[in-house]
């Protein structure tokens, strides 16, 4: 009788999930789980951003994850399958099941970050009598797709992106299998007591914050998003001209938390962009949003190539930065009471909310290195706590190149504030709103 075990991780979905389909043919049995590292929680801990007192994981994700592991569970269970949620040191939790179980294989999806793949190393070692998978699909091409070897991937953007676009076909996402789940290896579902409690967002912004209302965690949520901005409101066309908002829902496509949780795949937008452009026409503004998919495979895959230099102050260029950490300067970036108002409005955006724009992510990046002269990597930790759609490449990389010390040719990049503002929010309705909006609670 062979066991399975499958580690969900930032995979939570059944649709395109290749490592679950490969583990799911495979075993007569299968046990679910997704673990929350403990230490991710605390400001305290040695790991990654928390070195620069942040937690890993802030209120917004949380919740976030968690709405995504019940839409997890929903599903599983209708097919006879259930979801186990643990806290704690994940290996511990790994070996302990292990010891009652007997697993004759593992399963969890391949991830370029390192501390993912460190665990992937730990596993493989520690469990070198058991049959591993580690199958890809975080990403649109599979490693063995690259036009290039690892090492000599382009370090800028642009050339990443002419070789692939002339080489490279986006992988076609695989149909979900819940129909072909085995049975479940215990009966019932275990979800820890000692799961943190969720935090709601403050009731004023739930009844009228349209990206708040509508950023819900789950594979059924983020299926209905991709329908909604491509078939249903056909706001793909306008992509383009319109991606530079600063607040609202419609601006741009707003798929990066769902994403990053791997609610959905970059495989299963890249095949909706293809399909909506049969159906209604290519144009730039279809286009780029495949072109800004390609932006977050950059990053991947740069990942996968310079490891922890991607965290590391003087970046992939070994540059030193000027920057340095300053407290009460830093505390007033991150709580919006700052001499700039767009600045301000962008930071309590995503105090509030766990989401802010492109744009707003560029200027408040660019104010923190340049009006401030902060210390980059203390503010790309705090998005990491803050933001819903923390993701380890895409948020190191753009602020390392923000910071000039990372993947772009020109330079440490400076924004005029007063222009973007004029440019960006000429009527200053959004500056007004966030200036206008209090917390109740
Ligand atoms: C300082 C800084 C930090 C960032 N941190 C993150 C992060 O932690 N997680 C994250 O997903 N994105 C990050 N981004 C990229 C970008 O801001 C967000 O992906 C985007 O705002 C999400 O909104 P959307 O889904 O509506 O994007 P859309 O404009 O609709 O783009 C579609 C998708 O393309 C990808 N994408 C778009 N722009 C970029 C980019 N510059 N880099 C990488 N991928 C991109 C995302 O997956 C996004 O969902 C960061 C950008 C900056 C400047």
């Amino acid at each position: 009788m062979s066991k399975g075990l499958y580690w969900f991780e930032h995979d939570l979905r059944i649709c395109d999930n290749v490592a679950l389909q490969q583990l799911a043919t495979q075993v007569d049995q299968l046990h679910c789980i997704y673990i929350f590292d403990s230490e991710d929680f605390s400001t305290s801990s040695h790991k990654g951003s928390a070195q620069f007192k942040q937690r890993r994981i802030g209120q917004h994700r949380y919740r976030f994850i968690r709405q995504a592991l019940d839409d997890l569970q929903q599903q599983l269970l209708a097919a006879g399958q259930q979801l186990h949620i643990y806290i704690g040191a994940p290996l511990t939790i790994i070996q302990q099941l292990n010891e009652q179980h007997e697993f004759t294989h593992i399963g969890k999806h391949f991830h370029t970050g390192v501390h993912e793949r460190k665990t992937i190393d730990s596993l493989s070692q520690l469990y070198s009598d058991k049959t591993l998978i580690n199958t890809n699909s975080y990403t649109l091409y599979d490693i063995d797709d690259l036009p290039m070897s690892i090492e000599n991937l382009p370090d800028v953007f642009s050339p990443f992106r002419r070789k692939v676009e002339k080489f490279c076909e986006a992988r076609l996402p695989v149909a979900s299998i819940l129909s072909e789940l085995p049975p479940a290896l215990l009966p019932e579902q275990f979800v820890d007591t000692n799961l943190p409690p969720i935090r709601e967002c403050d009731k004023v912004l739930i009844n009228h914050n349209e990206t708040v209302k509508r950023l819900l965690g789950g594979e059924q949520k983020a299926l209905q998003q991709m329908h909604y901005y491509t078939f249903d409101t056909q706001a793909l066309s306008e992509y383009k001209i319109t991606r530079n908002g600063l607040e609202g829902w419609e601006f741009s496509s707003k798929l990066s938390p769902w994403l990053a949780a791997g609610c959905i795949s970059p495989r299963q937008v890249a095949a909706a962009i293809t399909d909506y452009e049969a159906h209604h026409g290519a144009n730039d503004s279809t286009y780029w949003l495949f072109f800004e998919l390609l932006w977050r495979e950059f990053f991947q895959w740069q990942q996968l190539k310079h490891g922890k230099a991607l965290y590391h102050r003087n970046g992939i260029q070994q540059k030193s930065p000027t920057g340095f950490h300053q407290k009460r300067r830093f505390e007033d970036w991150v709580n919006g009471e700052t001499d700039y108002p767009i600045i301000n409005a962008c930071m309590r955006q995503l105090k509030y909310t766990g989401f802010m724009s492109n744009r707003g992510r560029q200027l408040v990046a660019s104010c923190f290195i340049h009006e401030l002269g902060l210390d980059w990597q203390y503010g790309a930790a705090y998005f990491e706590e803050a933001l819903i759609d923390f993701d380890p490449a895409s948020n190191w990389g753009n602020w390392q190149y923000l910071a000039g010390v990372g993947s772009d040719p020109r330079g440490c990049r400076q924004f005029n504030l007063n222009k973007q503002t004029q440019t960006y929010d000429p009527q200053g309705e959004f500056i007004a709103y966030w200036a206008d909006y209090a917390p109740r609670s």
